[in-house]
């Protein structure tokens, strides 16, 4: 059975149609490989029961001739996603009794489209992280480990058990949402393929919220096929949340595979970062001479306010969790701690149900929206907010197609590693990948190599609003010859 958990989504595809083996064999040969791997704990809940009847489902429509895009599909569902009777906790205390009613609008799209769902998968609480240290349901260990070291490593974050779990070859491919970086970080760290798409072009309905100006769903894979595959069906308008987009959603699969030839690809030259791992700059050279092997031609441009984005972000995106938290105060739903009056509870309740990271995004955020500190704070960073916005406006406006940067300034790190004193320590992970939320595009990370301890790294491939079909494109080149990443096994 094992072999079924290391088929692509296409192959699956494929194998499920001509009836090789059933939806039902595919879910259950996943479970097995999450029972064995509950030592990473990339996944918070398995839903065993709910993956068998959505498997048995899906075997009938098959049989029927009725097979709907993802037909049989075994998907882990990061917990920020809201999934109907199932807990969604965000990886909170304050959620951790949280059980919706209602599935978001991404994940209806895939089961509507035949998925399955196998669990949902670990994150930083409330997604604030780059490492999923702070989930209150405990860190993810990475299932890549350095050569002849047993360190556990960290996954990335905040989609730590996503990008984990599809690594591991726990599930064909799971969802993820990037804010700052949470799709396009683990995925490099762990060799896995993950978009963020144009901002509008998934709905935010149904997930928690973190900062919904920069919040992005997006898929992790193992190949950019799959990621194309997955995101047709996550992506479209939905008028339930109105920074959706009406566009038609292209069939990005036809993208894969599609020449580059005569593309314009900048190289952005303030992403050479002071201390970056040479390692890192051979990278991106390499990535650039496999895109000009293949016709792609390469500028060198300028994005002159880069150097902005990661303070800016760190202003922008506290200030609108600091809004969008104040929803949980014990009352409506999630954790209560009891006390003697309202505000009592309110104080209770937070505290408690907050953990330490989320608690200090609140506190920044509240000041630098406070009478006073709002003019030298969130609205000047709102202003280099539409600085950096505009720096790409221009590269695009003089002919560039999309830019290569490298996807994280390192390999990954061990746990514990960066998660002293200092938070800027963290942060600093999100330089390549806060730019591109912060200017709303679409942004892919595709495995492009191992380091010299043989760890993944990424390439990020950045694009113009809603042609995420040229990222698919181009992150093909890079898949077709740097190839496909899989972890040595070392858990049960
Ligand atoms: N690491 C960034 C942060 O902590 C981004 C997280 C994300 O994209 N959700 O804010």
């Amino acid at each position: 059975m094992s072999e079924l958990t290391s088929l692509t989504i296409a192959a699956a595809r494929a194998g499920l149609r001509a009836k090789k083996f059933s939806a039902a064999e595919l879910a259950e040969a996943h479970l097995v490989a999450m029972e064995r791997a509950r030592a990473l704990n990339a996944y918070v809940l398995e839903t065993p029961e709910r993956a068998h009847a959505m498997a048995k489902a899906s075997d009938a429509r098959i049989a029927k001739g009725e097979a709907h895009a993802l037909e049989g599909i075994p998907l882990a569902i990061k917990d920020m996603f809201c999934t109907a009777n199932v807990r969604t906790t965000a990886g909170s205390h304050i959620l951790d009794n949280f059980i919706p009613t209602y599935d978001s609008t991404v994940s209806s799209q895939l089961w509507r489209d035949g998925a399955v769902l196998l669990g949902k998968t670990n994150n930083d609480e409330f997604a604030m992280g780059s490492s999923n240290e702070t989930s209150f349901m405990g860190p993810v260990t990475s299932p890549w480990r350095r050569k002849g070291s047993n360190t556990p490593l960290v996954p990335g974050g905040s989609s730590g058990g996503s990008a984990a779990a599809v690594a591991a070859h726990l599930a064909l491919g799971a969802t993820g949402t990037d804010t700052g970086g949470s799709i396009r970080q683990p995925a490099a760290f762990t060799g896995t393929v993950g978009i963020k798409p144009t901002y509008g072009r998934c709905s935010r309905w149904g997930i928690v919220a973190f900062a919904s100006s920069l919040d992005q769903a997006g898929p992790f894979t193992r190949s950019v096929r799959d990621a194309a595959i997955l995101l047709r069906s996550m992506a479209g308008h939905d008028p339930k949340d109105t920074t959706s987009v009406d566009l038609e959603v292209p069939d990005y699969e036809a993208a894969v595979g599609a020449s580059v030839k005569g593309l314009k690809i900048g190289i952005p030259k303030e992403y050479r970062v002071d201390g970056m791992p040479a390692e890192i700059e051979k990278l991106w050279e390499q990535g650039r001479a496999w895109l000009e092997k293949a016709g792609a031609q390469m500028v060198e441009v300028s994005l002159p306010h880069t150097k902005y984005a990661l303070p800016a972000y760190y202003i922008v995106a506290p200030a609108e969790a600091s809004s969008n938290l104040a929803r949980y105060d014990g009352v409506r739903y999630g954790l209560r701690e009891p006390a003697r009056d309202i505000g009592g509870l309110y104080e209770a309740t937070r505290a408690k149900g907050f953990g330490k990271e989320v608690r200090r995004r609140i506190m920044i955020g509240t000041y630098v929206l406070s009478a006073g500190y709002y003019d030298a704070y969130y609205l000047r960073a709102q202003k280099v907010r539409t600085l950096i916005k505009q720096d790409f406006e221009d590269a695009f406006a003089s002919g560039i197609d999309a830019m290569l940067t490298p996807a994280t300034p390192s390999a990954a790190f061990g746990i514990g590693e960066k998660t002293g004193a200092d938070p800027i320590e963290m942060y600093l992970n999100d330089v390549f990948t806060v730019t591109v939320n912060m200017a709303g595009l679409p942004g892919i990370s595709v495995p492009a190599g191992l380091d010299g301890q043989g760890l993944p790294l990424g390439l990020q491939l950045i694009g113009r609003p809603f042609d995420e079909a040229t990222l698919f494109s181009l992150g093909q080149v890079i898949e077709d010859a740097a190839g496909r990443f899989t972890p040595e096994r070392w858990w049960a």
